[in-house]
């Protein structure tokens, strides 16, 4: 079994008391490698995730540890000249493999209003096609949200909001991203595909109202397809409720394994395969 994880938080809080014991269950389900998101609690601790990757990097017997930075959406009221220069330093590190996760999110009603959530996108993309590295996108609709959340976005379309500026700002650049956690509609997937983007499934593919999300992976092709664990967020079923861990990627290889009728070992292979084109031109995990 050889399986990455491509997205996952382990510079959190949550893995402080067990990290290396959270590493080395990831090393045994079979990762070869994670990667590492770096967007802390804020634009100040963009650098935490490429930190670990050094400090891993010097360890053997861990999975491959790559690393992001970027602003998240919610956090983009706290997007500033030096944090954006600050962030356009990381990207120079090699261990910094792209620019995320950024994008667009109407979910919460505190999150800033749109026009700042687009102006730090916009932004970011800016950066990210700089340095030549692909881009996580985080994307989230306001259809499900709180009534708060609807008033404040009054309506608006995060997805068509996102593709727009995608066919925009980024699909010029000939670079490619990830949609991370994917929930949107096949149609979603299919420009999503179109741009160039890769898709990642993350644990909730497992829960059982999820259908949608399975119809999703049911029709995008496992060579354009990712697996993650968004940990320490969405553990998937059996886990769900508990904290997630990069190790429980597993679940999602076997749920995408039956939905595309084949086994986890080739979803590993495949989503692993995937990671190399898109991250690593191609090269094995180190
Ligand atoms: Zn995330």
């Amino acid at each position: 079994m050889q399986l990455v994880d491509s997205h996952a938080h382990i510079d959190f809080s949550h893995y402080d008391a067990d990290r290396d014991a959270m590493l080395q269950r990831a090393a045994d389900a079979g990762l070869r490698g994670i990667l590492a998101i770096g967007i802390g609690d804020g634009p100040e601790h963009m650098h935490q995730a490429l930190a670990l990757a050094a400090e891993y990097s010097t360890r053997p017997g861990f999975p491959a540890i790559y690393a992001s930075a970027g602003i998240h959406p919610s956090e983009s009221a706290h997007s500033t000249d030096a944090a954006l220069a600050t962030l356009a330093e990381l990207t120079r590190d090699p261990r910094c493999i792209a620019v995320g996760e950024i994008g667009l999110d109407y979910y919460h009603a505190e999150n800033p209003p749109i026009d700042v959530q687009q102006r730090v996108f916009i932004e970011q993309m800016s950066i990210a096609a700089a340095a030549r590295l692909p881009i996580l996108i985080h994307c989230r609709t306001s259809d499900a949200a709180a009534p708060a959340a609807r008033e404040k976005f009054a309506g608006a379309d995060a997805w068509a909001d996102l593709l727009t500026l995608i066919e925009q700002h980024w699909r010029p650049t000939g670079l490619g991203g990830v949609m991370h956690c994917f929930s949107g509609s096949n149609e979603v997937a299919r420009r999503s595909l179109d741009a160039g983007f890769l898709i990642s499934f993350a644990g909730n593919i497992t829960y059982p109202k999820a259908q949608p999300i399975r119809d999703a992976a049911a029709y995008v092709p496992l060579a354009q397809t990712l697996v993650e664990t968004d940990a320490p967020f969405l553990a998937p079923v059996p886990h769900r409720g508990q904290r997630n861990e990069p190790a429980f990627v597993t679940e999602v290889a076997g749920q995408l394994a039956q939905i595309h009728a084949t086994t986890p070992e080739a979803i590993g292979e495949t989503t692993t395969a995937n990671f190399s084109r898109l991250f690593l031109n191609g090269q094995p995990l180190a």
